[in-house]
């Protein structure tokens, strides 16, 4: 047999042997993700040895070498554990920031030092990181913002605050955006990394329409950050946050794939809706998501031969989360008015109409639509005055 076929039939048995029957199930809701940290709670016991078995094997970072705790895969081994995952319905071991924003900006501009003791953490689920960039102010003009690191030698003094910060009521440390030089816009501010629980964090949760409070306003004042938690170097940070929005953006983008025609389809049919306005949308949102999905596989290959354009996340993210909204309002549309259902048990607590609302911040986070169309006509079709 071929290398990879014998990769793929090992990966296949190790899966099938050790991957328990309850996470094998559908995600349901937030609930089920395993996020890791020191406040996570194991939703059960298969859960906690799902992520154990993945994170002693490098599978929860399959791509990152194994010093880091990776496995050091490269591409293709890394798409064949995916496929393999995916044919047993298997959960993703462990969702995080670290592995999907902080891990790769550590990965090259972290000092040996930071790789080791950060990205294993990350690896084995114990360390769960929010982002703080976003201030009042301070969104798609990121680079404006006002959070002030001063000098006192061996450690910087932060005051400011930072808003829209996902879950940091329930992360461990923050990846966070400093100005360290006020007379330098852009390279006058540096990329920190420091404990929630340091004094002078404050963290107040901000309350949605879906009902949740995913994320939250983070004040600081007076808090103590060390010198050696500094990524990358003093007011080139900006080099480090743009690199990691990459990443995010592309993680974003992966909202695209998803419910497909079928699926969607069949919502429909049961609830005896055959307009042929809705099945004709159907249809139209089909084929955009076959496009999706083949621009996503022509970004992966590009991405293997060093050949990808530095803005193409920008793309895929418009892409991904644009096709998301749509896919959640035809869901809605095929549901027909027990979609709407908000609070009964039969609807999961209202997790279709809840999850469509939620949708609606895809093309806000991680830099709007708007801004994704900026850069697109400016860094790739190259437009006058744009
Ligand atoms: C679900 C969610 C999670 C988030 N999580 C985090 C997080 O963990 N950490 C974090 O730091 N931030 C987070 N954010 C914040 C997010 O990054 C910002 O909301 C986003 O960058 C937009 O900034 P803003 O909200 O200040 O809007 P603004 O920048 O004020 O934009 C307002 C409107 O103006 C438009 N606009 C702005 N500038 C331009 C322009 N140049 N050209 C055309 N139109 C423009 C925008 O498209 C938008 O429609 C999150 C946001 C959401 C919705």
């Amino acid at each position: 047999m071929p290398n990879l076929d014998v990769f793929r039939f090992e990966i296949g048995a190790w899966l099938e042997q050790n991957c328990p029957p309850e996470m094998r199930e559908p995600v349901r809701d937030d609930g089920d993700v395993c996020w890791g940290g020191r406040k996570f709670k194991f939703k059960s016991e298969a859960q906690k040895l799902w992520l154990e078995r993945c994170a002693a094997k490098g599978f929860t970072v399959p791509d990152w070498p194994k010093p880091y705790g990776g496995a050091g895969m490269n591409a293709s081994e890394v798409k064949i554990l995916r496929e393999e995952m995916q044919r047993i319905n298997a959960r993703p071991p462990l969702s995080s920031f670290g592995i999907w924003m902080l891990g790769p900006a550590l990965l090259k501009f972290g000092t040996e030092e930071q790789k080791l003791y950060y990205l294993n953490q990350i690896a084995r689920g114990e360390i769960r990181w929010c982002q703080g960039y976003s201030e009042p102010g301070s969104g798609s003009d990121l680079v404006s913002l006002q959070t002030y690191g001063e000098d006192k030698g061996d450690h910087w003094v932060v005051n400011g605050q930072k808003i829209w910060t996902s879950y940091a009521d329930q992360a461990d440390w923050i990846f966070c955006l400093v100005r360290t030089d006020k007379t330098n816009k852009y390279q006058g501010i540096s990329f920190l990394l420091f404990d929630m629980d340091s004094p002078g964090v404050t963290i107040k949760p901000i309350l949605l329409i879906s009902g949740n409070s995913p994320f939250c306003e983070t004040f600081f004042d007076n808090v103590t950050v060390p010198k050696h938690q500094i990524v990358g170097e003093l007011n080139r940070g900006w080099d480090v946050a743009k690199y990691l929005l990459g990443h995010e953006r592309e993680m974003i983008s992966g909202a695209g794939g998803g419910d497909r025609l079928n699926t969607i389809g069949a919502v429909a049919k049961r609830n005896g809706l055959e307009d042929p306005l809705l099945r004709a949308e159907l249809a139209m949102f089909d084929v955009d998501a076959l496009a999706f999905s083949a621009l996503g596989e022509k970004f992966l290959d590009e991405i293997k031969v060093g050949k990808a354009h530095p803005a193409q996340p920008n793309m895929i993210k418009y892409a991904g989360t644009e096709l998301n909204k749509r896919r959640h309002e035809l869901l809605m549309a095929a549901g027909g008015s027990a979609a709407l259902e908000w609070d009964s048990e039969g609807s999961n607590g209202g997790s279709k109409a809840r999850t469509w609302l939620r949708t609606k911040a895809n093309s806000i986070e991680g830099g709007t639509s708007e801004v994704m169309l900026n850069v697109i006509s400016k860094r790739i079709l190259d437009l006058p005055g744009a």
